[in-house]
């Protein structure tokens, strides 16, 4: 199904429509520490992030967008609650979107000025409901999901009423079902682009799980515009969870495969090691390569015979093999040398 949405433009990317899907993150150091935000958004860049998203809790984090803005390519969104004033700082210091939830951020007045500033520059704006932010009135709703989209269609509304139209929504449960039915409702319901992900999803697989569960249906059925894996872990981790998701789903290309297997007796090396120091590498590589890493030569390199290239557990050492042919055995550490210069050099 093609994804209709209207497009929006966020700084150097366009969200919506039948562009790539976004990936998002959200920094977890203070906005006004600059060069560690910097420094932050280099690292997930490098990784394949294409947002990053940065709270403002103060004047100076607003301030900071400034100097942020002029030093990366990166478009920034401001993440604001209950001060206005703080939305239009950031939109007047180069924010590219801000998010914003109408409920908490003041009066119509105070929404309308935040609107007009935003239409000044070319601003979008995020709204969205979370399983923290529904209001009271919807509480008793039988179905979560429609008391997200009608709370959701009431932000809209007010935005309307401001004439600003360049809006993404977000309807974000912890719930992974109720986060599929409110985004497939909401879908149907309106025309702006979607930011979908699963809030407050946990940590490592369990939070990769759960978001999993509501966005690859919701990826598969063409809803969605932008993803955040929500992830008690770095934000390094949600970019390449996201990428990953993506990959897997054939979405998104130049993410290599890494494939596995799970150990078992017959393993005499440390796996575990080596998957870390190659899962690392490949983090940071943008191809379509497809590496393996087994634990014996009895399975491995037959099994992952369809991998460009691949190491195989022996006795204390590791066999290189190119789609499934041993090419020579190698110690750990010389293994891991050669699999990455052979990465890297893979065209
Ligand atoms: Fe066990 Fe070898 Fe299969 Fe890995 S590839 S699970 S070590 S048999």
């Amino acid at each position: 199904m093609a994804r209709t949405k209207r497009v929006v433009r966020v700084g150097n990317k366009l969200l919506g429509g039948d562009n790539p899907i976004l990936v998002q993150t959200m920094a977890d150091i203070k906005t006004s520490e600059v060069e560690r935000i910097l420094e932050l958004d280099r690292n997930l860049s490098l990784l394949g992030n294409d947002l990053l998203r940065l709270s403002i809790l103060d004047q100076a984090d607003a301030d900071a967008f400034k100097y942020l803005s002029s030093h990366t390519s990166t478009p920034l969104i401001a993440d604001i609650h209950y001060s206005y004033r703080f939305a239009i700082d950031a939109i007047n210091n180069g924010a590219s979107a801000i998010r914003i939830n109408p409920g908490n951020i003041g009066s119509l007045e105070n929404i309308r000025k935040v609107c007009l500033a935003a239409k000044s520059k070319g601003v979008p704006i995020r709204i969205g409901v979370n399983s923290g932010s529904l209001p009271k009135e919807f509480a008793s709703y039988k179905s979560e999901a429609k008391a997200y989209v009608d709370s959701l269609y009431q932000s809209i509304k007010v935005m309307e009423q401001c004439d600003f139209y360049d809006l993404v929504l977000s309807l974000k449960s912890s719930d992974p079902k109720t986060t599929y039915e409110a985004y497939k409702l909401a879908d149907s319901s309106f025309d702006y682009p979607l930011h979908i992900g699963v809030t407050e999803a946990g940590a490592s697989y369990t939070g990769a799980l759960r978001s999993a569960v509501a966005l690859v249906p919701l990826l598969n059925e063409g809803i969605g515009n932008t993803i955040r894996i929500s992830l008690t872990e770095p934000p390094r981790d949600e970019v390449i969870a996201a990428n990953q998701l993506l990959a897997a789903m054939g979405l998104k290309k130049n993410v290599p495969t890494l494939v596995s297997c799970p150990t078992c007796g017959r393993t005499q090396v440390d796996l575990f090691r080596v998957y870390g120091r190659i899962s690392e590498s490949l983090a940071y590589v943008k191809k379509n390569i497809k590496v393996a890493i087994m634990g014996c030569p009895v399975n491995g390199p037959g099994e992952a015979k369809d991998a460009d290239i691949g190491l195989a557990g022996g006795k204390d050492c590791f066999l290189v093999f190119k789609k499934g042919r041993i090419i020579k055995t190698l110690p750990e550490e010389e293994a891991i040398s050669f699999l990455l210069k052979e990465i890297e050099a893979y065209k």
